[in-house]
């Protein structure tokens, strides 16, 4: 079998690689993995099972029983031991907690492991923080997203507000800022750009703009 082709897209909170990596995998007929909804959903899990809280983290128990939680994409929405929460998973209660989660190196090494068995199955756009430097690092096309803060968390607030009515504009600029300094200071695979990734601005284009502009890349590279 010829080996897959992998796209990493990586960077801060809701510069929106998640919309651009969608629409990508569609144009190609790839599949999307969404590994930022993978943490979260460790996330969910330990926070249903009451190890952890606003208050407390009991992570060895989490690290004992990684092995009980089962994500799956179904449709681009993410199961876990077979329910769909991709609504829960984008509550804030998950949003304030997960990078305090995705710190913990046996939960990365858990779902890095997961990542990587399905980039070698499958011609895949994957996006998250360190996919391009730790998860692919021999991947065929490296992305690196910035965006402006403010256009960030307006973005983030157009995609929740009918998720979840009570949420506000400062509640999630202040929850990307923190997220953004908790992901790229932590010691384990810290959000950072590699250095053969391309950085794109993407408050620069519109979406179709910008795919055209990264099929381009793509196209060159197949
Ligand atoms: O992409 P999203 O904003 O949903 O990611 C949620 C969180 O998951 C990030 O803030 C980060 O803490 C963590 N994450 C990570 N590595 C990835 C993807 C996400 O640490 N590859």
């Amino acid at each position: 079998m010829k080996k897959p082709f992998v796209i990493a897209i990586d960077g801060a909170s809701s510069t929106g690689k998640s919309t651009l990596a969608k629409a990508l995998a569609q144009a190609l007929d790839f599949v999307y993995v969404d590994s930022g909804a993978m943490y979260r959903g460790v996330t969910l899990y330990a926070q249903q099972k009451q190890w952890l809280s606003s208050k407390h983290f009991d992570q060895d128990t989490l690290i004992a029983n990684l092995d009980d939680i089962q994500l799956t994409f179904k449709n681009n929405k993410l199961m876990l031991n077979g329910s769909d929460v991709s609504a829960a998973i984008r509550s804030m209660v998950v949003s304030n907690a997960v990078s305090q989660v995705a710190a913990v190196s046996a939960v990365r090494s858990f779902l890095v492991a997961q990542q990587r068995a399905i980039g070698t199955q499958h011609n895949v756009v994957m996006d998250g923080r360190d996919i391009g430097t730790v998860v692919f690092p021999h991947a065929d096309v490296k992305l690196f997203l910035t965006a402006d803060a403010n256009i960030r968390a307006q973005r983030r607030y157009d995609e929740l507000k009918t998720v979840d009515p009570s949420v506000t504009l400062d509640a999630i600029l202040e929850n990307i800022t923190q997220r953004d300094h908790l992901d790229s200071t932590r010691a384990d695979s810290p959000l950072v750009q590699a250095t053969d990734a391309v950085a794109i601005n993407a408050s620069d284009f519109g979406i179709s703009e910008l795919l055209s502009h990264v099929l381009e890349l793509v196209k060159k590279q197949m």
